[in-house]
């Protein structure tokens, strides 16, 4: 299969895509696996049952996928998971990607990861064209992070981070504030953000599937959680915006910006500018609906050419707004987690 054909075939790129409530969409998130190495006590359930390979998209149809999509508009894409290193031929889809990015067709391609393999990645990812990666991080105390994360070791994930700077990426921290876990990490973490020339974003826990915990435990709304670092340093407010629903503030006498993703306490949905795509070559329109766009058959069928009429569908289907709430005992948004939306 040609992974350089999808681009150029429609001629929209100027208009880009709108969805029926006028949004501008730019943004693509692929969810190259949903497999990871960790379990976060937030985002799964200690045993999950992992999609079959057979209906995983190949790297090639992930690509041409993500091509279609960028010759429709998306300027930015984040590749995501599950955690997306530990895809055995991840390099592949990096680079083949990261050529779009060299001819300006994208201005941005990014990565979400665990942080574990990523000491062996960061020259790869470097010299693919990635020049910003979040890499999530819940506490620097081992126990902690080996409690959060069931069993993760945070050697690997530092070791990762060394390697990332070295590399000349950009690092920024994301942070899931969790009541009675790890709020007392807030300020070590940001010391260490400091420290290390990465900024930090601090985000709310999403109700994203079935998980052991009842998230109404540790949901800490991020006015809590940040009132460690008020304490400490006035929060400035910056326009500035990543393509992402983060708000950004400067904080008085450190370089570290934070970023707050609030999807509870302060819904961004009115400037959503994302689809999400899955390994399972699905589109989702919505971190919170469970409605969703299946593009592997039509793809498999009727290639490049049967793409367009459902991202066409997929744009007039986009939700409004999604509906968290965290209530004890109350049903997650959707069935699926976070893990195959991608985060
Ligand atoms: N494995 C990679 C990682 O952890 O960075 C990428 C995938 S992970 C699903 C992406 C982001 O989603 C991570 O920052 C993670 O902390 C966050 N996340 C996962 N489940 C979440 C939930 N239920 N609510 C809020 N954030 C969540
Ligand atoms: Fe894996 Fe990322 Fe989910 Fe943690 S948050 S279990 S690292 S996919």
């Amino acid at each position: 299969m040609r992974m350089a054909n999808a681009i150029g075939t429609r001629p929209d790129t100027e208009s880009g895509m709108r969805d029926s409530h006028g949004r501008q969409i730019n943004y693509l998130r692929i969810s190259v696996t949903d497999r990871c190495d960790l379990r976060c006590r937030y985002c799964m359930d200690e045993v999950m049952q992992f999609l079959p390979r057979r209906e995983i998209l190949t790297l090639e149809e992930t690509a041409i996928i993500a091509e279609r999509f960028i010759a429709r508009g998306v300027r930015r894409i984040r590749l995501s998971g599950g955690e997306p290193l530990v895809r055995r031929d991840f390099a592949d889809l990096a680079r083949a990607l990261g050529r779009h990015v060299k001819s300006g067709a994208l201005d941005e391609l990014t990565l979400t990861t665990n942080g574990t393999q990523l000491a062996h990645h960061a020259d790869m990812l470097f010299d693919a064209g990635v020049r910003r990666i979040n890499v999530s991080l819940d506490a620097l105390d081992p126990a902690i992070f080996g409690h959060i994360t069931r069993g993760g070791d945070i050697a690997k994930v530092l070791e990762g981070l060394r390697a990332a700077k070295e590399a000349g990426l950009k690092v920024k921290l994301n942070m899931v504030a969790l009541r009675g876990v790890n709020e007392d990490q807030v300020l070590p973490i940001l010391d260490y953000c400091e420290a290390h020339g990465h900024d930090l974003t601090l985000i709310e826990t999403m109700p994203l599937g079935d998980v052991a915990d009842d998230r109404a435990d540790h949901f800490l709304p991020l006015i809590e959680a940040i009132a460690p670092i008020r304490a400490r340093h006035d929060l400035i407010p910056l326009d500035e915006r990543t393509g992402g629903p983060a708000r950004y503030f400067a904080l008085s006498g450190l370089k570290t910006k934070l970023g707050l993703i609030t999807p509870l306490s302060n819904n961004f949905c009115a400037d959503c500018n994302r689809m999400r795509l899955t390994c399972q070559g699905r589109i989702y329109m919505c971190l919170g609906h469970e409605d969703h766009i299946d593009l592997k058959a039509a793809f498999r069928t009727h290639g490049v050419a049967g793409i367009d009429t459902l991202l066409d569908q997929a744009l007039a289907a986009k939700p409004l707004a999604h509906d968290f709430t965290v209530a004890r005992g109350a049903a997650p948004a959707t069935h699926r987690h976070m893990n195959v939306t991608g985060g």
